[in-house]
């Protein structure tokens, strides 16, 4: 089966002299590896589709009956220059890139992710807003993609709005968004202010081209990274070394 279609290119690697390994953000498929055979060599069949942080219309082939996807030929569709020319938006949008890669995004809503994914690099090189803030705005929405945030506009277990709630606590167990008078007193978690929540809220519902609209106060963006950090450890396992996403 042949289909041409776009993805995201996040990483390429090099095997034997001419073939490449291509790995993939595909709406149908997920996080997924394909072979480029001979694409080192006849450049003309993938003309500056071979590197990170490209979009690409890729003609894709199952292989040894879906044993493994080879690239047949590839057209760039964006590049993404601007981010590519500024050190911080490149910073930005590589996290978040390394983010899809260490999630393991399967097939299962592979294409609400792509979409999105596509949506923040589309936002980050028109620069809508600081680009420090997009991999935060960039998790939160991911996390709540993946089904992986709790409800964050009420107490998870009276129903309170957290707009009427003074402290609120996300339990280490449960994951579970709790006011004081619900919390569970033999459990660790980790306390977190209303203002916090309501961000992370707004951040998990957010499009990326609304994030240029978003002001942090220091303390409150804090918060919301500790938050996303200890949410990505207790669901995936994942810890952020300052370069890429190490399973824990
Ligand atoms: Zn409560």
């Amino acid at each position: 089966m042949e289909a041409a279609e776009r993805a995201l290119v996040l990483k390429v690697g090099r095997f034997k002299e001419h073939d490449a390994w291509v790995r993939l953000l595909h709406p149908g498929l997920g996080v997924q590896n394909a072979f480029a055979f001979g694409g080192l060599r006849s450049r003309r069949r993938f003309v500056g589709c071979l590197d990170p942080l490209k979009l690409v219309l890729f003609t894709l082939r199952e292989a040894r009956g879906g044993r493994y996807h080879t690239l047949e030929e590839g057209t760039v569709l964006n590049a993404f220059e601007a981010i590519r020319g500024d050190a911080r938006r490149l910073g930005a949008a590589r996290h978040c890139l390394k983010l899809v890669e260490a999630v393991q995004i399967g097939a299962e809503g592979a294409r609400e992710i792509f979409e999105f994914t596509v949506a923040s690099l589309d936002a980050l090189e028109r620069d809508s807003g600081p680009p420090e803030f997009a991999p935060t705005a960039f998790k939160a929405r991911l996390l709540h993609l993946q089904g992986l945030l709790p409800d964050l506009s009420v107490c998870n277990a009276c129903g309170r709005p957290v707009q009427a709630l003074s402290e609120l606590v996300l339990e280490v167990d449960s994951g579970r968004l709790l006011c004081q008078d619900c919390r569970t007193q033999s459990q660790a978690g980790l306390a977190l202010c209303p203002g916090s929540a309501r961000t992370l809220d707004w951040m998990a519902k957010a499009s990326p081209q609304e994030w240029g609209g978003l002001r942090v106060s220091q303390g409150i963006g804090r918060e919301c990274r500790r938050v996303l950090e200890l949410m990505l450890g207790w669901r995936l396992g994942l810890a952020w070394n300052g370069a890429r996403y190490e399973k824990t």
